[in-house]
């Protein structure tokens, strides 16, 4: 039974071994991501222990290098293998945790704390569980379907639950589909037993990571529209599949987000993730499914925020114990942080807890809010702690300046970038469905 006490923070882990003892005493204690630590659940409690004691002790030491060399975090994955986290969102009934979306983005905002890359790709490969687990089950489908579906989604699962397979998720193209305004470029033209796909996918994470790549593409049929959308896993080492291009970006390194191409690739029809139709009645019924990405940068505005706490009262591990926090304008920009941590917070708790099927229209709109506060709060966070903590915040000695750099890329990341959130933030909320004006009024 997972104890009452919040987790053990930083301040009071054990040194590594061998390691000198700072030379300062550190008491701060980072509290929970979720604010109130009691009112989780014990599932919620047990999974937050498992992926703070990964982040303090595993991920938040290698991340530095794997920023340094953008290479991917594979280190990382194979702990959060060995420790269950691959099937957090596989349903129980097929070997997994079968975390809700609110404790899932709980997890993968503290992973987010200790290192953003891990937790972005986390969140690439914990979309498929979860889009066709706990989403899949909220949505409408023949009994045909839904008895494809189970079969489908059994093959998918064992292979992390007993595999420890990884999949990742590709939506971008360069063009509007990932942004949900055109059909996806990549076809998928069926054929005997499967698919042939061709296409492109910019961006894509884990490329070269993943075992398997989950890929959004369209049925390749005459007059196909957004809804004719399918979701594929594309095994990395099929005929056809190659991932091309460099990857020397400015954040998010260990992401290693590059292209993938695929031509003429055979994909059996097993690997069809969801039933035709699917995605495109997920996507508009389902909309927090496109809202797992921004807990990442909830715990980067949190890794901030701790480490600037840290460094003002000198209690950075193996720096020396110089205290900066007498002075007042360390004490009221401190303030001001905290005060952007909690709003920040608070509208992630409420967002994550009121993640359901069909939505009412204010939950939509909070929806966008919150996905936009988070992006962009993360980054004003890092950007407040790199000013408090002053001149040495900028070495890559520090975690400061990597959490600056990591933060910027949220607000760039399809379908809901700050801008498209604010796009649609406007016009929903001054337009009721099917409303227009009058020409005259434009
Ligand atoms: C670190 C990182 C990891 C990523 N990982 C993945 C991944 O695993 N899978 C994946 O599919 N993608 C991934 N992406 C890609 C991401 O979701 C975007 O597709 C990509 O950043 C957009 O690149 P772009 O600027 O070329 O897009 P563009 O399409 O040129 O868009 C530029 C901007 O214009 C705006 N815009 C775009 N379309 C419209 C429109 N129709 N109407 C109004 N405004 C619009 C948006 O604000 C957008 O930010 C990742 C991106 C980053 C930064």
């Amino acid at each position: 039974m997972p104890s009452e006490s919040p987790p053990r923070s930083p301040a009071t882990a054990p040194s590594p071994a061998g390691a000198p003892e700072p030379a300062a005493v550190r008491r701060y204690q980072p509290p929970s991501i979720a604010g109130d630590y009691l009112v989780l659940t014990p599932k919620q409690k047990q999974l937050l222990a498992i992926a703070a004691e990964l982040g303090r002790n595993k991920f938040a030491p290698r991340a530095a290098q794997i920023d340094r060399d953008a290479v991917f975090p594979f280190e990382n994955y194979a702990d959060m293998r060995a420790a269950g986290l691959l099937k957090i969102c596989v349903p129980e009934a097929y070997g997994g945790w079968g975390a809700d979306f609110e404790t899932y983005v709980l997890v993968a905002a503290e992973i987010g704390r200790h290192c953003g890359s891990t937790a972005l790709t986390l969140n690439m490969h914990v979309g498929t569980a979860m889009w066709t687990g706990a989403i899949a089950d909220d949505l409408a489908m023949t009994p045909d379907q839904r008895a494809s579906h189970e079969l489908h989604r059994a093959f998918h699962y064992q292979r992390i639950v007993q595999g420890g397979k990884v999949y990742s998720q590709s939506f971008s193209e360069g063009g509007a589909a990932a942004a949900g305004k055109a059909p996806f470029g990549s076809l998928a033209k069926p054929v005997a037993g499967g698919y042939l796909i061709n296409g492109k996918k910019i961006f894509a994470s884990l490329a070269g990571a993943a075992d398997y790549y989950g890929i959004l593409c369209t049925l390749d049929k005459p007059g196909a529209t957004m809804r004719d959308s399918l979701y594929l896993a594309v095994d990395k080492n099929l005929p056809g599949v190659s991932v091309v291009g460099d990857w020397d970006p400015l954040g998010m390194r260990g992401t290693v987000s590059r292209t993938i191409l695929l031509k003429d690739v055979f994909v059996p029809e097993i690997e069809r993730l969801m039933p035709e139709g699917l995605y495109a009645q997920a996507a508009t019924r389902w909309p927090h499914m496109f809202a797992t990405l921004s807990p990442t940068y909830m715990g980067i505005a949190q890794g901030a925020y701790d480490f600037t706490v840290q460094y003002l009262r000198g209690e950075v591990p193996h720096m020396p114990p110089v205290k900066r926090r007498m002075y007042q304008t360390k004490q009221i920009a401190v303030a001001e942080m905290k005060v952007k941590l909690e709003v920040t917070r608070a509208i992630f708790l409420q967002n994550a807890r009121a993640a359901r099927v069909d939505p009412s229209k204010e939950i939509r709109l909070g929806l966008l809010a919150a996905h936009y506060t988070l992006m962009e709060n993360a980054n004003d966070i890092c950007r407040m702690a790199v000013r408090t903590c002053g001149g040495q915040a900028m070495l890559k000695s520090l975690p400061l300046e990597r959490m600056y750099r990591d933060s910027r890329c949220g607000s760039l990341m399809l379908p809901w970038t700050a801008e498209l959130c604010i796009d649609r933030l406007g016009r929903e909320t001054l337009y009721e469905a099917g409303e227009q004006d009058e020409p005259d009024v434009l």
